[in-house]
């Protein structure tokens, strides 16, 4: 990571870059893994929905849109191979915001299954939401023990939840064909028990919120191997193709570079025992990096999702 200039912007840098200085200079600690993990095994977790960048309360019900940050965040400690225990949220609300739009939101939360313990409520101008998972875990795998030899697998198909965003920015919210993709942008899954059965096994263990070109590189990375994901493997959601064609871009560009699916990426030894739904998409190698190949070993280059950028 090259060194920072005085008028670099947010804009120049990325999140990743962000993060990165952040850490050069001693000001964020142990930060690669999902959630921090503390002592006794305490696992926490925070991540922040913002309206007009995560969402648009045109295109998610307010119930909806609770479940969605419950479920992003216990992602994390799904990751993090934990037992979720409590959640505390964070609000920022416009005054004119119905009270029945905020319980319907809390509703949504609750429907994520982990009981809200505490938070804060201030005004804002717009929606802010900003949920912190806490849990447990007996051992978080993180993101730094991949090793030669050892297979990628992903616990689902991806793609669904990028299509859904095409979808909702195609004005097609309403459109019985477009329901499926749009309710996986708007609800993503809980592999709590994927994470556990995982983190027995697995080397390295993330969800997949960038996008699975960033996320197979942040393991590669962390790990000092080389991963190499066959593109045929990688499991693609019922009806992303179709949405992708009519966007112009290839269903490997959702299912790869799209991001917020949120199914665990694991590297785990070849003998490993694995959790059902469970889907071999790649291998680890000596080197350095994610790449993707189509059928014939030929390299494809896909990105992932970065914020600020
Ligand atoms: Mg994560």
């Amino acid at each position: 990571m090259s060194r920072r200039r005085p008028g670099d912007r947010l804009a120049d840098v990325g999140e990743l870059g962000l993060l990165a200085e952040l850490e050069r200079r001693g000001l964020t600690v142990d930060v690669e893994h999902d959630a921090a993990l503390l002592s006794g095994g305490l696992v926490v977790t925070q991540d922040a929905l913002v309206e007009g960048v995560h969402f648009q309360l045109d295109w998610i019900s307010w119930r909806d849109l609770g479940y969605k940050a419950a479920a992003v965040n216990i992602s994390d400690l799904a990751a993090s191979a934990a037992e979720p225990e409590a959640l505390i949220v964070s609000l920022g609300l416009p005054p004119a915001t119905l009270v029945a739009d905020v319980v319907e939101l809390y509703e949504g939360i609750a429907e994520a299954g982990v009981p809200v313990r505490g938070g804060d409520t201030t005004s804002a101008d717009r929606a802010y939401l900003s949920v912190t998972a806490l849990g447990h875990s007996v051992h978080v795998p993180g993101r730094g023990g991949a090793r030669p030899g050892d297979l990628v697998v992903v616990t689902g198909p991806l793609g669904a939840s990028g299509a859904g965003l095409l979808c909702l920015e195609a004005g097609r919210r309403d459109d019985p064909a477009a329901a499926a993709l749009v309710r996986a942008h708007n609800r993503p899954p809980l592999r709590l028990a994927e994470g556990r059965a995982l983190g027995a096994v697995a080397t390295a263990l993330m969800d997949i919120s960038d996008g699975l070109a960033t996320d197979a590189g942040h393991i590669a990375r962390r790990s000092g191997c080389h991963l190499a994901i066959e593109l045929a493997r990688v499991p693609v959601a019922d009806g992303v193709a179709e949405v992708a064609a009519g966007a112009g871009r290839t269903r490997w560009e959702l299912a790869c570079a799209f991001g917020e699916d949120y199914e665990l990426l694991a590297t785990v030894p070849p003998e490993a025992p694995l959790p059902p739904g469970c889907v071999v998409i790649g291998r680890c190698e000596a080197g350095q990096g994610a790449v993707f190949l189509d059928a014939a070993g030929r390299e494809v280059v896909l990105h992932g999702w970065e914020h600020f950028r």
